[in-house]
């Protein structure tokens, strides 16, 4: 048995406790070690059972004089004990626990840690925490700091530190990592260890993570494409120039490093992160002309079928006059012909098998799983891939959460950009908003969107129902104007119906529910209404004004809300996707990144995002070591694993 050793080979862990582990996420022995404490329970003070008072928690040893069963008067079953130490007895309750008559036997030397309380007329300790000495060399669970641990069904902190404790004493081999730093997280002499070890392990964390990425970042290197592309740069200009508008500097810059990569005879690993409305999609369009003129397809996936419907038509009107192909394929447009050059579609396309994929792009590459992106990096022989994102993480960040990545990054708006002006409206001031909305859209042809509440992490009948009911209200509200509905559950007809509509200027108002969240681009609608947006996190928030402000005439945001209206304000000041993540980091805790609450995003489990020195640090000394792990056995193991051992997909 070693670290990387599955779980089941601990003594007394089968499959059923081992499927009650990965529930914590737990399938290792590295994984057991590197599962932390949240909090710890001091009982190294041991009492003398003659001093205990009513009231007290205490932690006491002492032997067993008697035991048995009894019914109450409510004829409840309960466990009574009577234990002393050398200033005397005390009782002991327990309740409906008559395993304990059978492992708990008179003469036994037991720890016990609970409450003094009056159980009728007699001082006794309420349904301890119990550890029996006998064939013990040390007491786990009693006469030291105990750690409390993150817990799941049929798995307590008892359970873990049982585990846990034991192994702890085999440490002594584990280059490059440090064995006491272990010890003292788990079972610390004194609190001050606590703080130190967590650094430590917190860098261990970091650093598997940089050399996880480089032995991926090498493979992938060591991948020999058959078909290198060739750029040809007069045609490429050529369809620049024929685009409705010019790029700005960081869209070329970001083509000028995917260009560079698509010459090259090995295939592109790139991550394209651009706050929203940064204009991502032109740059893909880009690089999907080049492989097309190389002979090879592009394939486009899209997390929604709005978004997939949407890149369909950009890249039809783009591409349609040079003679190139468009096609796509979601749940419900199933026709597709095997000949075309550019294929968009949802997750539905994952399901297929094509001919000479040439370039996969992976648009909000966030909102899949790392299974999905695995499975569309897979069509074709080694296809080139592209990654977008508007989560906007940190440059630092980003390098080392995606250090197998290289990075571009859209850092300017397109040119002649506004700022959405952004309010929070408390409900007093609705009626007044109301009218205003409706000035906007008569003097100015102005177009809204109206989101409405959010009620789940994911659409469910529920939202479906209340933006029904909101939608009935609203047409009364605006019995002038022209509303649509658009929601998850609309058949994908219907859906790209209404949002033709709403495009062709058909439709003043849509009311939807936050599936426009992603990726939606309809210039002409400038005003964005937010219901309770109290229930949505700060980067939703962000992404759903980011449907606005695509044009450039003045947008504004309205975000309804009569509570936790401090955090909403930061919209009205902020309007860069940064800033608001890190405000976002600081409101929410250092683990959790922005926006993530989606799959696919590694999520840590000790380190912190922000310590971006200490992610330096682990980066150097991954650096420094790699590629040489002969020397290290177990790093080589552990980075071998699909899964990172210590990084969690959520
Ligand atoms: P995102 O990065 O959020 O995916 P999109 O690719 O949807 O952004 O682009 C947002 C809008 O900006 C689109 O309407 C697109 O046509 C437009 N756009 C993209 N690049 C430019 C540019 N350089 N100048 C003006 N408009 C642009
Ligand atoms: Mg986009």
């Amino acid at each position: 048995m070693d670290l990387a050793s599955p779980v089941t080979s601990l003594p007394g862990v089968g499959p059923i406790m081992a499927k009650k582990l990965s529930k914590l996420g737990l399938s290792s022995i590295f994984d057991l070690l590197y599962h932390l404490p949240f909090r710890y329970e001091d009982r190294s003070q041991i009492s003398s059972l003659f001093t205990v008072q009513p009231g007290e928690t205490v932690t006491i040893i002492g032997k067993i004089e008697s035991i048995k069963n009894e019914f109450t008067r409510s004829r409840k079953l309960i466990q009574k004990a009577v234990v002393s130490d050398d200033s005397g007895p005390i009782d002991i309750v327990w309740f409906n626990q008559t395993f304990l008559t059978r492992t708990l036997r008179v003469g036994d030397i037991i720890g016990l840690h609970g409450k003094v309380d009056f159980f009728g007329p007699k001082k006794s300790i309420i349904s301890p925490d119990y550890e029996q000495t006998t064939n013990n060399p040390a007491l786990i669970h009693m006469g030291r700091i105990v750690p409390i641990y993150p817990e799941t069904a049929g798995v307590s902190s008892k359970w873990l530190r049982a585990k846990i404790f034991p192994l702890l004493g085999h440490l002594d081999n584990i280059p490059p990592f440090d064995p006491n730093s272990l010890r003292h997280i788990h079972f610390p002499e004194s609190l001050d260890q606590v703080a130190p070890a967590h650094r430590r392990l917190a860098f261990d964390e970091l650093f598997l993570l940089q050399l996880t990425s480089l032995i991926h970042k090498q493979s992938w290197h060591q991948i020999k494409l058959t078909h290198p592309f060739h750029i040809d740069q007069a045609k490429i200009l050529q369809f620049v120039s024929s685009l409705p508008f010019t790029l700005t500097p960081s869209q070329n810059q970001s083509l000028k490093e995917i260009l560079a990569d698509l010459s090259l005879p090995h295939p592109m690993n790139r991550l394209l992160e651009g706050d929203v409305g940064s204009g991502k999609t032109v740059v893909a369009t880009i690089a999907a002309y080049s492989t097309h003129l190389n002979g090879f397809q592009t394939l486009i996936l899209a997390p929604t079928q709005i978004l997939a419907s949407q890149h369909y038509i950009t890249l039809k009107s783009l591409f349609e006059p040079l003679g190139i192909n468009v096609d796509i394929i979601t749940s419900s447009h199933k026709a597709i012909q095997q000949a075309s050059h550019v294929i968009v579609g949802t997750h539905a396309l994952l399901n297929k098998s094509f001919n000479r994929i040439g370039l996969v792009v992976i648009d909000e590459q966030h909102r899949f799983g790392v299974t999905q992106r695995t499975l569309a990096a897979s069509k074709g022989e080694s296809p080139h891939i592209l990654t977008m994102t508007a989560t906007p993480i940190p440059r630092t960040v980003a390098l080392s959460l995606y250090g197998d990545l290289d990075l571009s990054v859209l850092t300017d708006p397109p040119q002649g950009r506004l700022k959405v002006k952004t309010w929070v409206v408390p409900e007093t001031k609705r009626a007044a908003a109301y009218e205003w909305i409706k000035s906007l859209i008569t003097d100015r042809q102005s177009q809204a969107f109206i989101v409405c509440p959010f009620i789940e992490e994911s659409e469910s009948v529920k939202s479906v129902k209340a933006a029904t009911v909101e939608f009935k209200k609203l047409k009364e509200t605006f019995a002038k104007n022209r509303l649509g509905l658009l929601h998850g559950k609309l058949k994908a007809k219907e859906k790209d119906e209404v949002i033709n509509k709403f495009r062709a200027g058909e439709l003043d108002i849509l009311v939807t529910t936050p599936v426009v969240e992603v990726g939606l681009d309809i210039p002409n609608a400038t005003l964005m209404v937010i219901e309770a947006a109290e229930r949505f996190g700060l980067a939703q928030l962000h992404q759903l004004r980011g449907r606005v402000g695509r044009s450039s005439d003045q947008s504004y945001c309205l975000l309804f809300s009569d509570s936790d209206t401090q955090r909403l304000k930061a919209l009205e000041t902020h309007h860069s996707g940064i800033e608001l993540a890190e405000i976002d980091l600081r409101l929410r805790g250092p683990g959790q990144i922005y926006g993530t609450a989606q799959h696919g995003t590694p999520q840590l489990k000790i380190a912190a995002y922000t310590d971006l020195s200490l992610i330096e640090k682990a980066k150097k000394e991954a650096k420094e070591i790699f590629p040489d792990l002969d020397q290290y056995p177990l790093l080589h193991k552990l980075t071998q694993k699909d899964k990172i051992a210590l990084v969690q997909p959520n």
